[in-house]
Formats: C-alpha cells, sequence, structure tokens
C-alpha cells in the first residue's frame, strides 16, 4: 500500500522522528506514533533513537514540558549499523523484507549483505535471520538525514506493495489453472 501524505499536525510531528521505523515507540512506526502524539494518547518520550533532541523539539513544537526518555520503551545509545557473517549466511532472504530502508542487497539463495551507508540500525532485520548471523556494531557515521530516511522508507513500501500483488496475481492464476476435482472425475 502506497503511503498518503500525513497533513497538519500530523506532518509536523512526524518531521521531528528519526524515520528509522524501528517501532520501539510501541507503534508500527513514526507516522503512527506521530498520530499519538497528536491525538493525545502516546507521551513524546517514547523514541529511543531520536533520544534527548527529539524530545525537546517535540516539547517545543507542542509547547508541553519536556520529559526524560522513556526507559520501557529504550534508551539513548551510539550510532551502529548491521553487519551480516557472510560465512553463515545460508541466502534465506528473510532479512530482506522486515528492512524498511532497502539496505541489504542480496538474492534467495546467495549471501546477503548489508549497505551500512543505509543502515540506520533499526534492528528490524535481526529476528527474522534463522542462523542469528547478523549483527549490530558501532559506527562513527553521523545519523542519516531523516527525511533520507523517510524517502527510502516510502519506496520500500511501494516496492513491497507491488512485489505482493504480483505474487497475488501469480497465485490467482495458478489457482484458475488448477484441475478441480470435477474435472478429474470427469477424465477417470
Ligand atoms: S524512530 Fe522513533 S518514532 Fe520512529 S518508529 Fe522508531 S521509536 Fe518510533
Ligand atoms: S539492515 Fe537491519 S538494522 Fe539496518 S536498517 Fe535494515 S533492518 Fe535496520
Ligand atoms: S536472514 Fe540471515 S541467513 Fe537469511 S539471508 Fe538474511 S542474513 Fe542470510
Amino acid at each position: 500500500m502506497a503511503i498518503e501524505p500525513a497533513s497538519g499536525a500530523v506532518a509536523r510531528i512526524d518531521a521531528l522522528l528519526p524515520q528509522t521505523q524501528c517501532t520501539r515507540c510501541g507503534y508500527p512506526g513514526c507516522e503512527p506514533y506521530a498520530t499519538a502524539i497528536a491525538n493525545g494518547s502516546a507521551q513524546i518520550n517514547q523514541c529511543p533513537p531520536g533520544g534527548s533532541a527529539t524530545i525537546r523539539a517535540l516539547a517545543t513544537l507542542l509547547g508541553v514540558p519536556i520529559l526524560a526518555l522513556n526507559p520501557l520503551h529504550g534508551v539513548e545509545a551510539l550510532p551502529t549499523v548491521a553487519w551480516i557473517d557472510e560465512s553463515r549466511c545460508i541466502g534465506c532472504a528473510r532479512c530482506l523484507a522486515p528492512c524498511p530502508v532497502d539496505a541489504i542487497v542480496g538474492a534467495a539463495k546467495f549471501t546477503h549483505t548489508v549497505i551500512s551507508e543505509r543502515c540506520t540500525g533499526c534492528e528490524l532485520c535481526l529476528a527474522p535471520c534463522p542462523v542469528d548471523c547478523i549483527e549490530l556494531r558501532p559506527t562513527d557515521s553521523k545519523p542519516i538525514d531523516a527525511s533520507v530516511n523517510r524517502e527510502r522508507y516510502t519506496t520500500h513500501v511501494a516496492r513491497r506493495y507491488l512485489h505482493e500483488q504480483a505474487r497475488q496475481r501469480i497465485l490467482d492464476a495458478k489457482k484458475a489453472n488448477a484441475p478441480r476435482d470435477s474435472d478429474s472425475s470427469r477424465m477417470s
């Protein structure tokens, strides 16, 4: 499904979030969290990747007091990027779809690798890997600009949507061409 641009207060709040889509705030992405802040159902201190800078920016925008980062959502940490141990990667491709910014490249049955310049360290590729060959490593690189992350995420969602549609068309065609029970009983 293509992402509709957010409007009004949600867009202004969303513009202050890091756009890693890491879900640590308790919402399925930055914009859902922005929506929850806008409608008063979430606090401004639930985004560990943004940390105190994001909390300050949100407090200024909304005219509310600055809060400490809620530790239930994580802690502020130094930037990391994912790294794949290619000697252990089995090429299952399960890490590709969860990466919100398409920072992993590889094809089924081939080893995969991370484009570290794109990786936000969101950790979403770790759990799907069946052989635990992805780890996070510290990086000296500056955090990627939120608008770049957002653009990559929008592209990712659109691409996944097209991929799903194509897959569904193949399944539908297979179903339509499959012999029915009545066909096989007529042939016997
Ligand atoms: S970057 Fe912050 S707002 Fe975006 S999903 Fe992660 S925790 Fe939530
Ligand atoms: S490679 Fe992993 S940690 Fe890096 S952005 Fe993609 S899913 Fe997140
Ligand atoms: S999920 Fe793990 S094993 Fe599978 S392709 Fe990705 S890195 Fe390799």
